[in-house]
């Protein structure tokens, strides 16, 4: 009888256990934010100090010729592993890279480069339209919006091609024209319809709000908010008020060139934190990147104009350490996170 009920209170044991376990593992699905990084998901709140829009290595040659033959994993690391080094000193613990495929996306690069680094790496899945459609293979031309949205949510669900690696978010990218090409907006579509099926948010690569309007206009007629779209490269946008317009709609207004120089973004981070849209701004660095094109992967633009030379300009205007704390660690948490 005794032996009975040890087995009695082990079983017992293990089935409290295993409904512990299955609310501890439910939770935070329905509660909590998470994001894919190369090495597994995390919960969101651990993303820390966050560059969103930053690439390790971008190959430019077409979609007709990219491949991994084109350069060496080794000297790729050998080349961008001091930069990811350098930045931990500044508090960085993660970083996107939107490189997008077909321009090199390499999810085993990522990951070896996180492991040496000690950064957290988030890579996309999504295809590029912009520079007239270099970045489209074919079958893009061919396929519908869903079509193309089930390769991405393949990617969200089952990892990029045999890699086991999951993306965080969605990169696409249109030409900047009214209206938008076809194929564009068939990208943009897919982009809705994969994030109503995966919670990955939407990363355009776009410019001014007259092209980011229409894309959050197709959104807006699936029923997406435009809370689900980043504007990218909207320091492209010469109106500083087509930003209260865009804020105002809950768009992620993204001014990431900040690698290139820090003047263009010291106006425009002071505009905003006057008519108080600093929550929906994203800044990085669009830094990099190993092309291997170059002799040596070419110039590489490092991850540090933020740390020492924006921070110093916007100090001396007023901004203090909760704006950057915005900036850096909670508006890519809020902007990326999937619930
Ligand atoms: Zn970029």
């Amino acid at each position: 009888m005794i032996y009975v009920n040890l087995k009695m209170s082990k079983s017992h044991y293990i089935v409290v256990l295993i409904t512990f376990l299955a609310v501890a593992c439910a939770a935070p699905k329905s509660k909590f934010g998470y994001i894919n990084t190369v090495s597994g998901a995390i919960p969101a709140d651990s993303l820390g100090l966050t560059l969103i829009h930053e690439h390790m290595l971008v190959d430019f040659v077409g979609a007709d010729s990219v491949s991994t033959d084109r350069y060496s994993q080794d000297e790729v690391i050998k080349k961008v592993l001091p930069y990811l080094l350098e930045i931990k000193k500044y508090g960085v613990k993660t970083i996107f890279d939107c490189t997008p495929s077909y321009l090199a996306k390499d999810p085993v690069l990522l990951e070896k480069l996180s492991t040496l680094s000690g950064i957290q790496l988030v890579t996309n899945t999504g295809f590029y339209g912009a520079v007239g459609g270099k970045y489209l293979p074919d079958f893009v031309y061919e396929e519908t919006a869903a079509e193309l949205a089930e390769r991405w949510v393949q990617e969200f669900e089952n990892g990029i091609g045999d890699t086991g690696i999951k993306p965080a978010f969605i990169k696409i990218s249109v030409n900047e024209e009214t209206p938008l090409r076809l194929v564009d907006a068939k990208l943009v579509k897919a982009a809705g319809i994969a994030h109503q099926e995966t919670g990955m948010k939407i990363a355009s690569h776009t410019g001014t709000w007259a092209t980011a309007k229409q894309e959050v206009g197709i959104l807006e007629e699936m029923n997406i908010s435009p809370s689900a779209f980043v504007w990218v490269h909207a320091q492209a946008e010469e109106d500083f008020q087509n930003y209260l317009e865009a804020a105002n709609l809950g768009v992620w207004i993204s001014l990431d060139g900040i690698g290139w120089g820090v003047d263009e973004y010291v106006d425009r981070l002071l505009f905003a934190k006057e008519h108080k849209i600093l929550d929906q701004i994203l800044i990085s660095h669009d830094g990099g990147w190993y092309d291997p094109e170059i002799p040596d992967g070419g110039d590489f633009v490092p991850f540090t104009n933020i740390f020492i030379k924006l921070m110093p300009a916007l100090n001396a205007k007023g901004f203090e350490q909760a704006d950057w704390n915005l900036l850096l660690i909670q508006n890519p948490k809020r902007a990326f996170e999937i619930n």
